[in-house]
C-alpha cells in the first residue's frame, strides 16, 4: 500500500500538574502523524513519550521518515525506532487497514468511570470531601494515591487514616513508581495485605527488581508499569495485574488483540494522550470492562486542558493544529 506521512507537533500544559516520586509532568508535547493512501483513506497516530528528554530521539527519527513510502517500507523502518514512533505508525497503519475501527462515542467521564487521582499532598483531605460529596451515594469510586514522595514515615501514618476512612464502596490503588526499596515495601504489604479495598499496589520496586516483585505479588496484588515498559517480555511472563499504555507500546494491537482473546489483569492508564491517542485508550478500556477482571482504567482526564487537541474527531484536530 502506498502512503503519504504527514507529521505535526503539538504542546499543552495540563490543567493542573502532576507528581510522582520521579518526575512532575507539566506539559506535554509530542506529534500528530497522518498516513493516507491512495483512495484518501487515514490513519491517524500520536508520539508522546512519556520521558522530555526522549523528544529528540523522536524528532530524529521522524525526519527520517520519507513524505512517499510504502506500508511494508515504514514498517520495516521502524522497527529500530523509539517505541512511541513504532506505536504512532503502527496505529495509524491499524486504523487505515481497518483492523481497528473507533466508535463516535465512549463513555468515561462519570466520576465511577476512571480511577481518580488523588493530589498527593492532600490524599486523605480529598478522600473525606468525595465521601462527603452527596453525589456519589453510593457509587463504587476507585482512588489512586502516589507515594514515595514525602518521607516514609508521613506517608504510612497517611495511609493509616486512609484505611480508617475507606468505606466499602472506595477501592485504592497505590502507586510508588519503582521508588521504594524491599524494607519499605514489605512494611507497605504487611500493612494493606489483609485489607480487601485494595486493587494493587503499582510498582513498589524499582523496574529491574522482579524477583523482589514477585515475591510480594504472593501476598497482595501487586501491578507492573514502568517494569513493562523496560522489559516487555514480561508482558507474557507477568501474571498478575499490568498496567498497559497503548502510547507508549510499540504496537497497541497487541494489546487489542489480548483483551479480545479476554485475557484477564490488563489495566490501562493515560500517559496523557491527546483526543488522537486517548481514541485506543478509550476502545481498549471498553474491551478491558467487557474482560474477566473489570477494572475501571486510570485516564486522568481532568487534566486535560480545554482545547482542541481533545476533541472526539481526529480529523478536526489535526485541521486546527
Ligand atoms: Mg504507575
Amino acid at each position: 500500500m502506498k502512503l503519504t506521512f504527514k507529521k505535526k507537533s503539538f504542546s499543552f500544559k495540563l490543567s493542573s500538574r502532576v507528581d510522582n516520586s520521579r518526575r512532575t509532568y507539566k506539559y506535554k508535547s509530542g506529534w500528530i502523524i497522518k498516513l493516507e493512501n491512495i483512495e484518501k483513506e487515514v490513519g491517524f497516530g500520536e508520539v508522546n513519550p512519556l520521558r522530555k528528554k526522549d523528544l529528540d530521539k523522536c524528532q530524529i527519527q521522524l525526519n527520517q521518515i520519507p513524505k512517499y513510502i510504502n506500508s511494508k517500507n515504514i514498517s520495516d523502518l521502524i522497527k529500530s525506532f523509539h517505541p512511541c514512533i513504532q506505536s504512532a505508525i503502527n496505529s495509524a497503519l491499524a486504523e487505515i487497514e481497518r483492523k481497528i475501527v473507533f466508535k463516535e462515542n465512549y463513555y468515561f467521564n462519570e466520576i465511577d468511570q476512571t480511577a481518580i487521582l488523588l493530589n498527593p499532598y492532600s490524599a486523605l483531605q480529598e478522600l473525606k470531601l468525595l465521601l462527603n460529596n452527596k453525589l456519589l451515594n453510593g457509587k463504587l469510586i476507585t482512588i489512586k494515591w502516589k507515594v514515595a514522595i514525602q518521607d516514609n514515615t508521613s506517608e504510612e501514618k497517611i495511609l493509616i487514616e486512609i484505611l480508617n476512612h475507606l468505606t466499602s464502596n472506595i477501592k485504592l490503588r497505590i502507586d510508588a513508581n519503582g521508588s521504594w526499596k524491599r524494607e519499605i515495601a514489605n512494611r507497605w504489604v504487611d500493612i494493606l495485605k489483609d485489607i480487601e479495598n485494595i486493587d494493587w499496589l503499582e510498582q513498589p520496586l524499582s523496574t529491574d527488581d522482579i524477583e523482589g516483585l514477585r515475591e510480594l505479588n504472593k501476598s497482595i496484588p501487586i501491578a507492573l508499569d514502568e517494569s513493562l515498559l523496560k522489559y516487555p517480555y514480561l508482558i507474557n511472563e507477568w501474571d498478575g495485574w499490568q498496567i498497559r499504555r497503548p502510547s507508549q507500546e510499540k504496537n497497541p494491537m497487541h494489546l487489542l488483540k489480548e483483551l479480545k482473546d479476554k485475557k484477564g489483569f490488563r489495566s490501562l492508564s493515560t500517559s496523557f494522550e491527546t483526543g488522537i491517542g486517548r481514541r485506543w485508550l478509550f476502545h481498549l478500556s471498553s474491551l478491558q470492562l467487557l474482560g474477566p477482571t473489570p477494572k475501571v482504567p486510570g485516564l486522568a482526564l481532568k487534566k486535560n486542558p480545554d482545547s482542541f487537541l481533545f476533541l472526539n474527531e481526529a480529523q478536526d484536530i489535526w485541521n486546527q493544529l
